[in-house]
């Protein structure tokens, strides 16, 4: 059957995590389409990593289903997927930008490594080419050309961060996961960080799911937006309409705590 553009890209129901006996989150349900940019929000502990690990196949859930439609149009359970296809979707069709860039990036290896190394999962073999196009996503995210050959350890966390953006784009996947992307980084390198991933997103049409605490950056970025508490779903709609015009107690509690901020 084939599938239409208007089928979604991601869903997931009755997503459960349990840690022993405490609740990482519970009975999640998410839809997610293409193009389409989703925040998680909640206080520290409400559970959004526990929910992107599980949609990002980096944990396991207790009970729940999420299925996935491939390049190929067909929607499926990601549970039921192979190694391989497991791996490529994770090199190739999916990003991962975690708050920590040493997870993310190999320390040692150059930058253009780096980056290169998603193309060859990729399937490019010309160096050449490689390169050029290492050199191209290096401008995209503002280091300079010349630390090419340079390796990460020598950068600082914002060049860091901006570089684990370069790999996780490179392949220009179709979905984004990002985990506090900008977390632990001064103010003003966050607006310019927080600035080119707005662009970055739109110029190549990306879905993303982004976890954080920071409203602000939930406005800027996300069309929809998710709010959790201790593992629960509180209240979820358009981002403008929920932070403007909360419904939920909990919500308007935490918009005007941050108004207050
Ligand atoms: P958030 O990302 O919103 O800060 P987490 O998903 O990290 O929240 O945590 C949700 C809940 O699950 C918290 O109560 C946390 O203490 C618990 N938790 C998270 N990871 C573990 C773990 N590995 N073992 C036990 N409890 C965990
Ligand atoms: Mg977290």
């Amino acid at each position: 059957m084939a599938m239409t553009d208007d089928a979604p890209l991601l869903v997931a129901n009755g997503l459960t995590k349990r840690y022993g006996h405490r609740i990482g989150c519970e009975n999640v349900d998410l839809t997610l389409y293409a193009g389409e940019v989703l925040a998680i929000v909640g206080e520290s502990g409400s559970g959004k990593s526990t929910l992107l690990q599980m949609l990002s196949l980096q944990m396991m859930q207790t009970r729940g289903d999420i299925s996935y439609r491939m390049r190929d149009g067909q929607m499926r359970d990601l549970t039921l997927l192979n190694e391989a296809e497991r791996r490529l979707l994770m090199r190739t069709d999916w990003g991962y930008v975690s708050q920590d860039a040493t997870l993310g990036l190999r320390m040692s290896v150059s930058a253009g490594g780096n980056v290169g190394e998603r193309l060859m999962g990729l399937g490019w073999r010309h160096y050449g080419n490689i390169r050029n196009e290492a050199l191209d996503w290096l401008d995209r995210v503002e280091i300079d050309r010349n630390r090419i050959d340079d390796a990460p350890r020598a950068f600082s966390g914002g060049m860091r961060q901006r570089l684990l953006i370069a790999k996780n784009l490179v392949t220009k996947p179709r979905l984004v996961f990002m985990d506090e992307p900008t977390g632990g980084l001064d103010v003003s390198v966050q607006a310019r960080i927080i600035d080119f991933l707005r662009g970055l997103v739109a110029d190549l049409d990306l879905a993303v799911i982004i976890v954080t605490h920071d409203l602000a950056v939930a406005r800027l970025l996300s069309t929809r937006i998710m709010v959790m508490r201790d593992g629960h779903v509180i209240e979820t709609g358009l981002t403008d309409q929920v932070l403007d015009d909360p419904h939920a107690p909990y919500t308007q509690l935490l918009v005007s705590s941050v108004l207050q901020a």
